[in-house]
């Protein structure tokens, strides 16, 4: 077979070369040991806590190493595509902070090594389609879809191994007239790569997270170029990771299968094979068992939920490098204000078997994570979430940003800092009291008389000065606490409880109850302080009136 004429035949068009290519773009000028990675996705629309936890490797990979990330959108299947998903993945991923230096964006692509859109490189992939031709490494083949369905049905049928390959691959040596009355006739062909490989034979593979492999050869012929023209993404990504120079592949381990063909055609188009990172899935536990986080199972897949929620993206950030690296903990322990970039990340410390996502986990770091802000950082960002998830209450918060500042100030700042706030979706439950619009009415305890809870807000009102101090405030609560006959010493009360109709604890939920609404807040001298003299006063009558 004239190899050198098939090329021709089926590439007619093509004049660029390999070699012109490799002018084009050529080796990146970056220091000794600098990691080259992208992102790769597939512009479906739905970004997932797996791009997460794939992107913060890829970028912290290249930023740490003074390399350089890339976007490239692999956009090969036209069916899986949705509109606007470049930009929601631009978007989502920028909120998280990983910002790529070159590619693909809303816009248009950025960088040198571009264009960084998969079917806008048609071009380029025939360059490398027509070379493999020429050197009798791909063939055409024109098999109809029942032609292959009836070849799954006998290898199934024979229970062997299904795919084209070995007397399966029916086009694997027909000759150059076979092809051409094809050709002639108009009838679609996709091209396939011809496989050497045996499945006998195995090597060894070193990934940066699974550690040493042993892998077995592929040996079918997989397609490289659609019937339409349009590359697999098996093809593409080895053109694209060579001419973009790509010196790490971060990507799912759902590409292990599909690993030794790759390894395949990085070796036949005379490319230096990447190195690859190859990360576990994220799983979560399910009753007593651990399971993949599904798509159709679990919402907290989707980034979008974290956003919605109201978790803070450094909160998401620092719970993602827990799970990635475990000594990021101890690392965050030690250094507590130091920017999360400044911690040595190694992929080498990935769990090979991947990680378990722990929603109570992400949680507490979160809950930490809020703690350390200072109100004004809290006040903004909370609000920046309101405005899009509870407009009513970012409304509120807006009104009076100094009023919404005290109260987020309330508990912050000292060694002990309080941990009220898990997400954003928090603040409300926990703070709307201090809006006159959210406050909750009054729900006293049944088991006191309407009576003496009357007569504590009275005298509550009566003597209540704002200008007081929290221990003159508190002498006060005690006074009515004696003067109504309660107790306000608790030992005693604790000790024989049946000797006494009430405590000062008692009296301080009556007050709590009527100015918050709820039996629990943060502490009532600086709440009342924070609501000022009028509106206690006002709140205090009102639960008054209601009883
Ligand atoms: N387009 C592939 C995906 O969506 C990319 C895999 C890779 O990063 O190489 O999973």
């Amino acid at each position: 077979m004239d190899y050198r004429a098939l090329a021709q035949l089926l590439f007619p068009d093509v004049t660029e070369t390999p070699e012109s290519l490799e002018e084009k773009y050529p080796p990146r000028d970056l220091p000794e040991g600098a990691i080259v990675t992208r992102m790769a996705p597939s512009p479906t629309g739905f970004v997932h806590l797996g791009n997460l936890v794939q992107g913060l490797t890829a970028e912290r990979m290249a930023h740490q190493s003074g390399g350089v990330l890339f976007l490239r959108v692999e956009d090969t299947d036209a069916k899986r595509e949705v509109p606007g998903a470049v930009e929601v993945l631009l978007n989502t991923l920028k909120h998280y902070g990983i910002q790529f230096d070159e590619g693909a964006t809303i816009d248009a692509d950025q960088g040198a090594y571009g264009p960084y859109r998969q079917r806008q490189r048609a071009g380029i992939y025939h360059v490398y389609a027509k070379k493999l031709v020429s050197e009798g490494m791909a063939y055409p083949c024109f098999c109809t879809e029942e032609e292959l369905a009836a070849m799954r049905e006998q290898q199934e049928a024979n229970k062997e191994n299904t795919g084209y390959y070995g007397k399966y691959a029916m086009w694997r040596d027909r000759s150059l007239e076979d092809i051409q009355s094809q050709l002639a006739a108009g009838n679609p062909w996709v091209l396939r790569f011809r496989s050497t490989g045996s499945i006998e034979r195995q090597f060894k593979f070193d990934d940066l997270v699974k550690g040493k492999l042993t892998i077995t050869e592929n040996d079918i012929d997989h397609v490289l170029l659609k019937s339409d023209g349009i590359p697999t993404y098996h093809f593409a990504h080895a053109v694209d990771d060579h001419l973009m120079r790509t010196t790490h592949v971060v990507r799912g381990d759902e590409w292990l299968p599909t690993l030794p063909f790759h390894i395949q055609l990085f070796q036949s188009l005379g490319f230096k094979l990447p190195k690859y990172v190859h990360i576990g899935p994220l799983m979560k536990m399910d009753g007593t068992s651990k399971r993949k986080l599904s798509k159709r199972k679990d919402p907290e897949l989707a980034l979008t939920y974290y956003k919605a929620e109201g978790f803070p993206v450094e909160a998401v950030y620092e719970y993602i490098m827990t799970l990635l690296n475990s000594n990021f903990e101890d690392w965050r322990r030690a250094n507590p204000t130091a920017p999360a970039n400044t911690f040595k990340f190694s992929p080498k410390k990935l769990n090979p078997a991947g990680s378990l996502f722990d929603y109570a986990k992400l949680t507490d770091v979160s809950k930490n994570v809020i703690s350390t802000m200072d109100a004004f950082k809290v006040y903004d960002l909370l609000s920046q979430w309101a405005q899009e998830y509870d407009p009513d209450f970012g409304q509120a918060l807006r009104e009076d940003p100094a009023y919404a500042k005290k109260i987020l100030a309330i508990g912050r700042g000292g060694k002990k800092p309080r941990k009220d706030l898990a997400v954003w979706k928090d603040a409300k439950p926990y703070m709307g009291f201090f809006y006159d619009q959210y406050l909750e009415q009054a729900r006293f305890d049944a088991r006191f008389d309407k009576a003496v809870i009357a007569r504590v807000l009275n005298l509550f009102l009566a003597s209540f000065d704002i200008h007081d101090d929290s221990g003159v405030w508190f002498e006060k609560v005690k006074a009515i606490t004696t003067e109504i006959g309660f107790t306000t010493d608790m030992k005693a009360y604790k000790a024989d409880p049946g000797a006494f109709p009430g405590t000062v604890a008692d009296v301080s939920t009556f007050i709590r109850l009527a100015v918050t609404g709820k039996t629990n807040s943060p502490d009532l001298y600086t709440v009342m302080q924070i609501l000022g003299k009028e509106r206690t006063e006002a709140r205090i009558r009102k639960a008054l009136a209601a009883l």
